[in-house]
């Protein structure tokens, strides 16, 4: 049997990474190991697994040493093996780990041994978590708590390429609130800003999953339609709109707020590129500015 791996790759590595022999003797431990156990490589080399030094168990409790250890059903099959489980820290708690254990052979194809390497499952969360943190602060408006502009430029460039890539076409549809102005300077700025949230909610919460609506700023929104023509670009404005129109936004005593939102809109075609389909659902939302408000433009 040898064992003549060069390990200081394994060495650097930030997961634990651990060799045994077909004993499941412990041949080599990494400072990623030690970090995540607490054991130093002098405590557990040469040591055996089944010593049962880390106490591995599953989600029920149960102790993997002797049966459904992912080492000995890696030696005994020559299979990779993947699980959650739990290891035990030097100091006594419980660390969850994924683990995946890969056979080792020899020059004759012999299997040797393998390899455990486990990830501290803990510090994978905090990453989720962290990312899911960082994507909100990127792209959500702290305000509705609905999609930014950045949120929806980023969309609106992955539609552009789909467009050209898998003829996926789309449309673009501005919204604005009508005469704002007039509903803070009669109920407050505080007022007005639980009127944004609803207007966004009410939006959000009438578009398919493949629809993106966004803050494009103050109280302008912007979203991103999976349609073929115009017509369905409009139905879909007018539905929005007739949504937001008839709701209630509000009731401040006897008085009930109700806002309106006038719509421009365009279609994806193939000379268009970010900044004229912007253009050209602004040009829609100026012309429905200009000819009453609460109605809907497709150019
Ligand atoms: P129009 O029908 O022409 O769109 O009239 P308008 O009053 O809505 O348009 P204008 O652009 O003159 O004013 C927009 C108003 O929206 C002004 C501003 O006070 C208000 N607004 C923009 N952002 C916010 C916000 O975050 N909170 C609140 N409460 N008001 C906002
Ligand atoms: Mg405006
Ligand atoms: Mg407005």
């Amino acid at each position: 049997m040898s064992f003549n791996y060069d390990y200081s790759l394994m060495e650097q590595l930030f997961e634990g990474v651990y060799v045994v022999d077909t004993q499941r003797k412990i041949i080599f431990w990494n400072q990623g190991s030690e970090r995540i156990t607490g054991y130093t490589s002098e405590e557990v080399v040469n040591k055996y697994c089944h010593n049962n030094l880390l106490q591995h168990v599953d989600e029920t409790g149960k102790m993997l040493c002797f049966h459904g250890c992912p080492l000995h059903h890696t030696i005994e099959t020559g299979k990779m093996n993947q699980a959650h489980v739990f290891l035990r820290h030097k100091e006594g708690y419980r660390v969850p780990v994924s683990v995946k254990s890969l056979p080792l052979y020899d020059e004759n194809e012999v299997i040797v041994g393998a390899i455990e390497v486990f990830t501290d499952e803990r510090f994978q969360r905090d990453i989720i978590s962290e990312n899911e943190t960082l994507k909100d602060e990127i792209m959500k408006d702290p305000l509705t708590q609905i999609a930014n502009r950045r949120f929806f430029e980023f969309s609106l460039k992955k539609k552009i390429e789909q467009f050209k890539i898998f003829n996926k076409n789309f449309g673009v549809l501005m919204f604005d609130i009508d005469h704002f102005k007039n509903v803070n300077d009669t109920f407050g700025h505080t007022v007005g800003d639980e009127i944004l949230k609803l207007v966004a909610k009410s939006l959000v919460s009438n578009i398919k999953s493949n629809d993106v609506i966004s803050r494009w700023g103050g109280e302008e929104f912007v979203g991103l339609f999976e349609v073929n023509e115009e017509k369905d670009l409009f139905s879909i404005a007018e539905r929005l709109r007739s949504i937001v129109s008839k709701t209630s936004f509000k009731e401040l005593g006897n008085e009930e707020i109700k806002v309106t939102i006038s719509i421009g809109g365009t279609i994806m075609r193939p000379l268009s590129h970010a900044k004229s389909l912007i253009e050209k659902a602004d040009q829609g939302l100026y012309h429905s500015k200009h000819n009453g408000r609460n109605m809907t433009t497709i150019v």
